[in-house]
């Protein structure tokens, strides 16, 4: 039997700055992935992922978004890697749009920085877009997005440095509670723990069936990248064009077109990064394949084409990514019932990489201490309990 007091299972795009939280409070930690973090076969790979703090999804997670921002940058004064690009961030939608209405909300309650802008001057201001006749814009001029590939390797640069042990290509099988702690088996190693911190994205319910209300389904989503014609490269790169979401109707009720403009030092492919944030495949996770469906290629073509007349040839190049779908869309953040020295921290339904560095900060805490910090309440399991008969 080997002891460690801390073991973080999964070292992606949250696992990652869990172990670095951890490893600079001198608490000695091991961290184990069953691949090598940063790989493209998870959620934390393609390049970019948008961070803005005038957030829609709920409001408690402003004050955690804004406080990402600064985690970042001193992830980046840590390790000299650039991780952070502030091109801005415009949302648009129209006069019923939800995203537009709850992140100006934010944004007057928060005090962030953010424009209102009319379709007539967003149009002059930015004229590669033609959002439909009656949207509106958001314009965050202080966001913009992550590069989830450095994010990964500076948080693991910076938990080697502080001393953490970490094993890659060795795939977690279980997690037994035993009287006292938990134990961590893997390739016929036997690892206690006081304290075991599970953030294994896609793969979590394999580690914890009994988190069956949170749902943490497993879903596959493609992304593609689109160059511009010829001679207008300038109107795709970050210095012209901020990353955007076009909260349009004729997309359904929850699900929406982004975007992450070309720019300098780009990881993968060339051009703008194209997704659509709305429901995905349901899959098993190990049989993530990235060939590109023609159909799907064909689609966002045509449809992103119309926001953008002229400006894309078709995609030159897809991959497919893993989002991991809470029954909410809320993260999961929590110590298991009938395990209290485990905690989980998945579920991150498409939109918690911006979050990292805060999140393992929080995380740490959770793990380390007693009480659930007090901003992450919104994000326990308890959400899910049944409601109790009278
Ligand atoms: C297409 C796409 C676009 C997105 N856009 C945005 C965006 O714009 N902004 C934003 O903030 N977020 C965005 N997200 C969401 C964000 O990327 C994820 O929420 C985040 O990356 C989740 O990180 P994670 O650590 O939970 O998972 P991962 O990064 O997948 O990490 C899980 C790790 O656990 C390891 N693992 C699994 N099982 C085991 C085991 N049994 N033993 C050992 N290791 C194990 C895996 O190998 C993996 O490395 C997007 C996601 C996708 C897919």
């Amino acid at each position: 039997m080997e002891r460690d007091p801390v073991i973080v299972i999964g070292l992606g795009g949250i696992g990652s700055a869990v172990l670095a939280a951890i490893a600079r409070r001198g608490v000695r930690v091991l961290g184990i992935d069953r691949l090598s973090p940063p790989h493209d076969m998870g959620s934390s790979h393609g390049g970019s992922r948008i961070i803005r703090a005038a957030y829609f999804e709920h409001p408690d997670y402003v004050p955690l978004a804004q406080e990402a921002f600064q985690g970042w940058e001193r992830l980046e004064s840590d390790t000299g890697r650039r991780c952070l690009h502030r091109c801005g961030v415009l949302l648009t939608g129209g006069p019923d749009s939800e995203v537009l209405r709850e992140s100006m909300s934010a944004a007057v309650k928060y005090g962030i920085v953010a424009e209102e802008i009319e379709r007539d001057a967003l149009r002059k201001r930015w004229p590669m877009f033609e959002v439909p006749e009656d949207h509106r814009g958001l314009f965050e001029p202080g966001a913009g997005f992550v590069v989830p590939e450095t994010g990964v390797a500076a948080h693991l640069e910076v938990a080697r440095r502080q001393g953490a042990e970490i094993l890659t290509g060795v795939e977690v099988e279980a997690i037994e509670q035993g009287d006292r702690c938990p134990t961590v088996i893997c390739n016929g190693r036997r690892f206690e723990a006081t304290s075991v911190i599970v953030t294994a994205g896609a793969w979590t319910r394999r580690l914890l069936p009994e988190l069956a209300a949170a749902t943490l389904e497993p879903q596959r989503k493609a992304i593609v990248w689109c160059r511009s014609v010829q001679g207008r490269e300038e109107e795709i790169d970050s210095s012209r064009m901020p990353a955007w979401l076009i909260d349009d109707e004729a997309c359904g009720a929850d699900g929406a077109y982004y975007g992450i403009p070309s720019h300098a030092g780009q990881i993968g492919p060339a051009g703008v990064k194209i997704g659509f944030h709305g429901p995905g495949v349901p899959l098993d996770p190990d049989d993530l394949r990235h060939e590109p469906d023609p159909e799907v290629l064909a689609r966002f073509h045509r449809e992103v084409s119309e926001y953008f007349p002229g400006l894309f040839v078709p995609p030159h190049a897809a991959k497919s990514c893993l989002y991991t779908m809470s029954t909410d869309q809320h993260f999961v953040i929590d110590r298991v019932p009938g395990r209290p020295q485990v905690v989980v921290a998945a579920g991150f339904s498409g939109h918690g990489f911006k979050f990292a560095p805060v999140l393992g900060e929080r995380i740490a805490d959770l793990a380390l201490g007693q009480e659930v910090p007090a901003d992450l309440s919104f994000l326990g399991l308890s959400r899910f309990d049944e409601p109790q008969l009278p």
